[in-house]
């Protein structure tokens, strides 16, 4: 009889766990956590420290100020023996508002769990504990450190843990990072797009609109020819992507508005594109004489280029591979922490959490059978590294 493959054996140990990742991703969902509710993440951030301490994890709590605290929590089962470090990131918040659970309970239909953060991505964190609970009943020990980083602030730009998750990376071979796989079929992500966002303030002069309008200069006008030459600006065919997502201006309709703004949403796949658009937001001028325009913003997540995932892609794809199941890979808009660890060089595997659909909607849900799987891919991947 041919022994079985040691990737084999951690999927065979996980997959009667189901109900038990399960029953653990219901605790994580309901402890909601929105991620301008800093008590709220605390309170989560609590409970996924607690279950890090239980598997010898030391842990540490990055406090912040306004926003709730991260969580690194560092397994290092050969102590000094550690030949390096590997990262694999996650965040504790969820788009969702307190009580989101009221109307979107947790609860389990056809083979899914629904509910607030279940796909992005308390799944993803679920994944991550079982994959080490596997290495350790298995008697298998990685060659590296790992530390796993999970950050308050993920869904509102990463503003308090980019620097955090930078020093990180600096420090390790590899990133993994357990945000949604793309699909049903479980597709990792090997690139993503920069995402960036501008402001546009225009500044007119009020007036009467019945009374004196030639007084007057139309900021609301100003700023909606600005938003027709900028839509110009869209190349969906190279990647490139502006969309005018919030305007706001005037006062009353009889009275010739001074003030009116613009926010867009500007995606690129590379930095070229990115250069460009921030050139031509920077030479905005105003169309309307007497009007003036404030422009501020850029990109804050560069983009994921497939160069620094190609080599992590194929390492995970064998490993699918001996578990029987084809690994696919994609390409998307959304940006995640992985664009930070990518931009730097590191080597950087996203989309490895939760497979499921409908993130940041009532409907979120997750596969329940490909839980088991996922994890012993997190934990085949964590074992890989000489
Ligand atoms: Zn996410």
């Amino acid at each position: 009889m041919k022994p079985i493959s040691p990737i084999l054996s951690l999927l065979e140990w996980l997959r009667p766990r189901e109900s038990a990742m399960t029953l653990l991703l219901r605790q994580f969902v309901r402890a909601e956590s929105p991620s301008l509710d800093k008590a709220a993440v605390d309170r989560f951030g609590k409970i996924v420290a607690a279950e890090w301490r239980k598997r010898g994890a030391r842990v540490s709590l990055l406090r912040q100020r306004e926003r709730g605290d991260h969580i690194r929590s560092e397994w290092n089962p050969r102590g000094k023996g550690a030949k390096g470090q590997i990262l694999v990131l996650g965040h504790l918040d969820t788009v969702y508002g307190l009580r989101t659970l009221a109307r979107m309970p947790f609860r389990l239909s056809r083979g899914r769990a629904y509910g607030p953060g279940t796909f992005d991505m308390k799944g993803g964190l679920v994944i991550a504990l079982f994959a080490v609970d596997a290495l350790v009943a298995a008697g298998r020990v990685p060659q590296k450190r790992i530390v796993f980083l999970w950050t308050s602030d993920e869904e509102i730009g990463s503003g308090t843990s980019r620097s955090v998750i930078e020093r990180e990376a600096r420090r390790s071979e590899a990133v993994l990072v357990l945000e949604p796989a793309l699909g049903l079929d479980g597709r990792v992500k090997t690139g993503r797009k920069g995402v960036g966002e501008f402001e546009i303030v225009a500044t007119g002069r009020s007036a009467h609109a019945g009374l004196n309008p030639e007084d007057g200069v139309n900021a609301i006008q100003e700023i909606a020819l600005q938003i027709a030459r900028i839509s110009e600006w869209n190349q969906p065919r190279l990647g490139i992507t502006v969309n005018a997502g919030l305007i706001e201006g005037g006062t009353r309709t009889n009275v010739i508005p001074e003030h009116a703004r613009v926010v867009i949403d500007v995606r690129a796949t590379g930095a070229a594109g990115m250069q460009t658009l921030e050139r031509k937001f920077r030479g905005l001028r105003p169309y309307l004489h007497g009007a003036k325009l404030h422009v501020r913003g850029g990109f804050n997540r560069p983009p994921m280029e497939r160069k620094n995932s190609a080599a992590l892609y194929s390492k995970a794809r064998g490993i699918a591979m001996e578990m029987g199941f084809r690994l696919g890979e994609a390409y998307v808009g959304g940006g995640s922490d992985g664009n930070f660890t990518a931009a730097l060089g590191v080597p950087t595997l996203d989309g490895l959490g939760a497979v499921g659909k409908a993130a940041h909607s009532p409907q979120e849900n997750i596969l329940i059978r490909a839980l088991p799987q996922r994890a012993a891919l997190v934990a085949g991947l964590l074992e890989t590294f000489p």
